[in-house]
């Protein structure tokens, strides 16, 4: 599980989180909603150790992460991300691409090998590992994004707008094999939208976020049904 309690992000004066909290169940598809700017990548980049937070804690699996005056560097948190720009290298193979997180912790070889092979069989692209980036279309570079993260079996995958590259058609195709990848792996997964749609699709839960606080957190039905705030109401699409 992942566990974040009081989490309190500043910037200098400003302050972007306010006292976050949500637990998130081993396996589960949990998505932080809300329109820009309202501090959904700071969380995630929080719980992946790229941003230090002011206050409060990060716990996953029970090993502490942030908290107690313990910060575990972002190599040692054994998650996967995936951020809005998937970030291939261009002038590598798709099969360096994910060799390189596998070389950085000291994998051997032949290890590597049976690793990166098995990444992109669960993403069906084990046919293209020879090509470059270039070579493959948005949505394919997509599910290599995907397979970089997941080729050391991280136990949590955080995935911020991990679609917002695609169009429209691509995007709907992407959520669907998403769903169903990650339904697959049991994977718990921490994921990052502003598109109403695509949450709503998506989730186990939502938390829909406001101005660095969690608004309201529940599942689809629950939020879509029975908003808690005309806030929320407003940017779910509904209006009462
Ligand atoms: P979007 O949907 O546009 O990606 P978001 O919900 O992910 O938005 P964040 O990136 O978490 O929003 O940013 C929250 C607030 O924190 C914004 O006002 C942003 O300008 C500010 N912020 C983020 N990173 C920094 C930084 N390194 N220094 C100063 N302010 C920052
Ligand atoms: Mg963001």
């Amino acid at each position: 599980d992942v566990r974040i309690t009081n989490l309190v992000k500043r910037f200098g004066e400003t302050t972007v989180l306010e006292g976050v909290d949500a637990a998130i169940a081993d396996g589960e598809f949990f998505t932080l909603l809300g329109p820009s700017g309202c501090g959904k990548s700071t969380t995630l980049n929080c719980v992946a150790g790229l941003e230090r937070p002011s206050g409060g804690t990060i716990s996953v699996g029970g090993t502490v992460f942030v908290g107690d005056g313990v910060f575990l560097q972002p190599e040692e948190r054994n998650l996967g991300m995936v951020f809005q720009s998937y970030a291939l290298w261009p002038h590598k193979t798709i099969a360096e691409n994910l060799a390189l997180p596998l070389k950085l912790r000291k994998i051997g070889r032949s290890e590597r090998d049976r690793r990166i092979a098995e990444a992109l069989a669960k993403v069906d692209l084990g046919h293209l590992a020879g090509r470059y980036p270039h070579q493959l279309s948005g949505g394919q570079q997509q599910r290599v994004a995907l397979a970089r993260a997941l080729v050391y079996s991280p136990s949590v995958l955080l995935l911020d707008e991990p679609l917002s590259n695609l169009d429209a058609k691509l995007r709907e195709q992407a959520r669907a094999w998403l769903k169903r990848l990650q339904a697959d792996l049991g994977i718990t997964t921490v994921y990052v939208t502003h598109d109403q749609e695509e949450a709503l699709a998506l989730s186990d839960r939502i938390a829909v976020m406001s101005e660095g606080r969690m608004t309201q957190v529940g599942t689809p039905v629950e939020i879509y049904e029975t908003p808690a705030a005309a806030e929320v109401a407003a940017f779910v699409g509904r209006c009462n």
